[in-house]
């Protein structure tokens, strides 16, 4: 598989260099050179298979023999292991829950594929992962990474600032996650992994990656959930089909326009943001105007310059679609509340992302379509807001459940590099 940069398509690379290095120069995100085309039979054929084998069979249509079927398929095997139902709403309109694995977000399709593939192309190199979080994306990672060899993961995340909750579902696994309470912000913590990346010496020493969030590998894993909802429809929802997709960073998105790409008869997608509406103003107005990032209830799509935007660009410009066809909205804080009552009284439990979603989606959905959403997590993830919204009590889900009793085993440090690079030099393998 060949990729390159969009910044600079001078710049190419493997897909094994692309996973490792996660960004190119000036910070260009890679691109495919090709993009893999499955005839309408072939489909058809893919659609018989079951959510495992036909995901590798489509991971392998992109990246080639860089990596065998057989690793292809392992690979897709440890990260896909818990399900992508399809769960009807109301008669034209579906939900795809991508909340039921490790940590409840749909993140962790795309982090447990790259932390899979990281391995994989790593061969003997030991990696060290080093990363701040303000709760969602540490857990993500800290459950990605877990128990798989020749990689530790070292996760900074200001003290008394995450809830207890999120606390506890990634600073209780031990093994090669280490987890450190920084006395700070998180500004502070990001500051503390910025140092560290500047620090060649540290760098080569403990073979740093950060595995950020742009890796080109997450959002090849994420365009197999897309198949697997077609799959789950039947030949008259299949027929007009519209997805609606929560958008932040539009990496999401970008999966279900590769999916597109590929041959997956998708009539038209949706993106749908909160008051963080930077995409939908550009495609009403024709200009890029990022705002200062407001705080929503869907904090997950709090960001004012989606850092995958390029990517979509690409896409469009490489099958020659028109910007214009693909439909948008945005949904402030109170539509939001009362759409989540609106679906509970329609007997669904949502929560804020996947509520925008459907707003959008049911506000211009047209006659002869079906419609479906993506839930991109769990209710229970956003539990304060849910309850308080829904003005009733829901239940943990046992992933949360569970670890709840656990003990914490995070460090404790003061926002101080010179002790953070001490701590790292002295981690055992
Ligand atoms: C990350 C996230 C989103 C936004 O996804 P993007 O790929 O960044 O557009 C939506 N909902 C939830 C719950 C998320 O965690």
């Amino acid at each position: 598989m060949k990729l390159y940069n969009l910044k600079d398509h001078s710049e190419q690379v493997s897909f094994a260099q692309a996973v490792r290095q996660g960004l190119g120069r000036g910070q260009g995100l890679f691109f495919p050179q090709d993009l893999p085309k499955f005839s309408a039979t072939e489909i058809e054929q893919l659609l018989q298979l079951n959510f495992v084998d036909r995901s590798a069979k489509i991971l392998s249509a992109f990246i080639g023999d860089e990596i065998s079927a057989e690793d292809v398929k392992r690979c897709v095997g440890n990260a896909f292991q818990f399900p992508a139902p399809v769960k009807s709403v109301e008669s034209d309109i579906g939900t795809l829950e991508l909340f039921h694995g490790p940590t409840l977000a749909f993140k962790d399709f795309g982090g447990r594929f790259m932390a899979q593939a990281l391995v994989q192309v790593a061969k003997d190199n030991k990696i060290t992962i080093l990363t701040a979080t303000s709760g969602d994306t540490g857990a993500a990672v800290a459950h990605a990474f877990y128990h798989l060899p020749n990689i530790r993961v070292v996760i900074l995340y200001p003290n008394g600032k995450i809830s207890p909750l999120q606390e506890k579902l990634f600073c209780t696994l031990g093994d090669n996650i280490h987890t450190i309470a920084i006395d700070g912000d998180f500004d502070a913590c990001q500051a503390l992994v910025k140092n560290a990346f500047d620090d060649q010496e540290l760098k080569s020493a403990i073979g740093l990656n950060s595995a950020n969030s742009i890796n080109i590998s997450r959002l090849m894993a994420q365009i197999c959930y897309y198949f697997e909802a077609y799959a789950q429809l039947n030949a008259q929802q299949r027929k007009n089909l519209v997805i609606s997709v929560p958008s932040g960073n539009f990496g999401d998105l970008t999966a279900g326009l590769l999916a597109k790409t590929m041959g997956l008869p998708i009539k038209r997608f949706i993106a749908a943001t909160n008051a963080n509406d930077t995409v939908p103003r550009y495609l009403e107005t024709g200009v890029w105007e990022p705002h200062a990032t407001v705080a929503t209830l869907s904090n997950a799509m709090d960001v004012s310059q989606p850092n995958n935007w390029p990517r979509i660009e690409e896409i469009f410009k490489r099958e020659n679609w028109a910007l214009k066809s693909l439909s948008h909205g945005a949904v402030n804080d109170e539509v939001t509340k009362e759409t989540m009552r609106e679906l509970d009284s329609k007997g669904y439990l949502s929560e804020p992302h996947g509520a925008i979603a459907y707003r959008v989606l049911r506000d211009q959905l047209q006659a002869g379509e079906y419609g479906l959403f993506l839930g991109t997590a769990h209710p229970a993830k956003f539990r304060e807001v849910v309850e308080e919204t829904l003005k009733h009590k829901i239940d943990l889900p046992k992933e949360l459940a569970q670890r709840a009793d656990l003990p914490l085993l995070s460090h404790f440090m003061s926002a101080d590099f010179a002790k953070l690079r001490q701590f790292l030099m002295a981690l055992d393998w």
